[in-house]
């Protein structure tokens, strides 16, 4: 079996940095990616956004800032292996972990740094009838592009950040756009609420279920609701239906291991330790405190930065927990 210092899982924009950051303070790593792809929910959800909430960077497309984030991460030669998921993490002699992948155990290290985020991209379901029927021929879980949804009349179902986000991506390409949530409460930011409320082509149903997808077999010609509160159903014409109401995440996954969790969340301390010694957490799977927190680049960046300094502290505790400032290096 490979040994090599420090495993990170996941080679989304947290797992790339914490890359980068390994090579930094000079620390012997292995980054496990289970697609084929780097990026994750940047390649898989939204490739074709622009982000501009990224330190020093007032604009840029998603693609673009992930295949720089990637270019970062190779800086230093560390290692990314792709279609290799992570399914399990076994304690072994000396405080060292086999872990395996793809069913085999393939390293052993000293450290793990888990940055999975939400997981291997398994939507939740509405549990509609013809849901399954019509996935990926009108019913979809995300947006590549949102030029396939010219002129179609949209059903969004969700009511968090990521239906009203949809919504907001299809205002120049849909002709109708209906969001419907299970309940009268929408998690959404407020003003991408009212942004979406205000547009001419939205509507948005409180309190109704999706019960029934209904197509003629190629395509989807109409989906039927149901108020959760009157139980009065409705049949809407719609050729798409967006399902954005999140993602299976499995923190527990790593069997041999107990982590701690909370909700979807890893729990972690302030240096980004799990409860298990030696296995780390940062980004969008990890969470310090109990309560939502902000799943953002630039967090998981930062979090990256202190969960690799701490590792480096963990498997050579001589040496400081800061590595010093890049800017005093010459590469
Ligand atoms: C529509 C949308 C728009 C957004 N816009 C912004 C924005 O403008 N600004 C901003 O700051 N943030 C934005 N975000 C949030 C941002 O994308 C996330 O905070 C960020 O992607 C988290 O990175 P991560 O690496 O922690 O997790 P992820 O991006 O989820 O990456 C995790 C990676 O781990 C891999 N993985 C999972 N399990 C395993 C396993 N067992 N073995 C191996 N690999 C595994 C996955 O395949 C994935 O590649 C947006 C999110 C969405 C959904």
């Amino acid at each position: 079996m490979e040994e090599t210092e420090l495993v990170i899982v996941g080679a989304g924009p947290t797992g790339m940095f914490a890359t980068f950051c390994a090579g930094l303070r000079d620390i012997k790593s292995i980054t496990l990616e289970a697609l084929d792809t780097y990026g994750g929910q940047i390649t898989q959800l939204y490739p074709q956004k622009m982000v501009y909430d990224v330190q020093a960077i007032p604009r840029i497309n998603a693609t673009q800032l992930s295949k720089q984030m990637f270019e970062q991460a190779e800086m230093f030669k560390g290692r990314i292996e792709f279609s290799s998921e992570v399914t399990d993490i076994i304690p072994s002699e000396e405080g060292k972990f086999d872990v395996e992948v793809n069913g085999e155990k393939r390293y052993r290290c000293r450290a793990v740094l888990l940055c999975a985020g939400v997981g291997n991209f398994e939507p939740n379901k509405v549990g509609a009838k013809g849901e399954d029927t019509y996935s990926g021929k009108g019913v979809y879980y995300n947006i590549k592009n949102p030029e396939e949804f010219r002129n179609r009349k949209v059903l969004v179902v969700g009511g968090g950040d990521s239906a009203f986000d949809y919504a907001m991506q299809l205002f120049d390409f849909a002709s109708s756009i209906t969001i419907v949530q299970h309940n009268e409460t929408l998690k959404a930011v407020e003003e991408d609420v009212e942004t979406v409320r205000k547009n001419q082509k939205c509507s948005v149903l409180l309190n109704k279920n999706v019960e029934k997808i209904i197509g003629d077999g190629a395509a989807v010609k109409q989906a039927m609701i149901k108020d959760t509160v009157t139980g009065e159903e409705k049949v809407l014409d719609v050729d798409s239906v967006i399902i954005a109401i999140g993602y299976k995440v499995h923190p527990e996954a790593m069997k041999s291991i107990k982590l701690e969790t909370s909700g979807r969340y890893i729990k972690v301390d302030e240096d980004y330790r799990t409860n298990v010694e030696g296995i780390y957490a940062a980004g969008d799977i990890a969470n310090v405190k109990d309560e939502p927190k902000y799943a953002l680049l630039a967090v998981g960046g930062a979090e990256a930065y202190i969960a690799v300094n701490s590792i480096k502290k963990y498997i050579s505790p001589k040496s400081s927990l800061f590595g010093g400032h890049s800017s005093s290096l010459n590469l």
